[in-house]
């Protein structure tokens, strides 16, 4: 079995030219702040338009979901839009929802026929996931999803503040 890699990066994921990056997107998939208002931006107005579309088709997009659009004016190839649980002390549902973002967005991008893709630090902004917990789902759901996902040869966790790239330093060490 050829080798699938997990990277730990500090940066701006609007820069990264994976061949999808994830936005950690609101369900209604028309646009907010945090990475989703940067992504928007740097992409331009084509992908908030495909995301109407999307939206306008299926109702916008539920907690632990993901759908995929184009790219635009981004380095990327795919943008897979998935939405977090906005925390709310843990016991409605959190961790199985946020676990699933990573793991659709996996399977979504494993069918597609994308063979990296980098991933923010889905709901830790405005929707107050715990850093510490919301890291150890990302990596646990990660690493059991990958065995499933073959044609995925790089997974990156775009850290953007340095506590969360902390975070995930430690806990790669301790995985790898
Ligand atoms: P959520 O609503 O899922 O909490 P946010 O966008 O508020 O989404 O935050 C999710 C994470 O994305 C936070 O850790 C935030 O620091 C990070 N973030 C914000 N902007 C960027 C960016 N340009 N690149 C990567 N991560 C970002």
């Amino acid at each position: 079995m050829a080798e699938q890699t997990i990277e730990v990066i500090l940066g701006d994921i609007t820069a990264l030219a994976a061949d999808a990056i994830v936005n950690a997107a609101n369900s209604s998939l028309l646009g907010g702040g945090g990475v989703d208002g940067a992504i928007h931006r740097a992409a331009g107005p084509g992908l908030l338009a495909e995301c109407r579309e999307i939206a306008a088709r299926q109702g916008g997009c539920p907690a632990g979901e993901a759908v995929i659009t184009g790219a635009y004016n981004l380095s990327c190839r795919r943008v897979i839009h998935t939405v977090g649980p906005v925390w709310n002390g843990g016991s409605r549902g959190e961790p199985g929802l946020l676990a699933s973002c990573y793991r659709k967005s996996l399977l979504l991008a494993q069918s597609e026929g994308l063979e990296s893709i980098a991933f923010p630090n889905i709901s830790t902004g405005v929707y107050r996931y715990p850093r510490q917990a919301a890291a150890e789902i990302a990596f646990d759901a990660v690493v059991k999803t990958l065995p499933e996902v073959p044609g995925i040869r790089r997974v990156i966790f775009v850290c953007f503040d340095r506590e969360n790239f902390g975070i995930y330093e430690d806990l790669k060490k301790n995985i790898i």
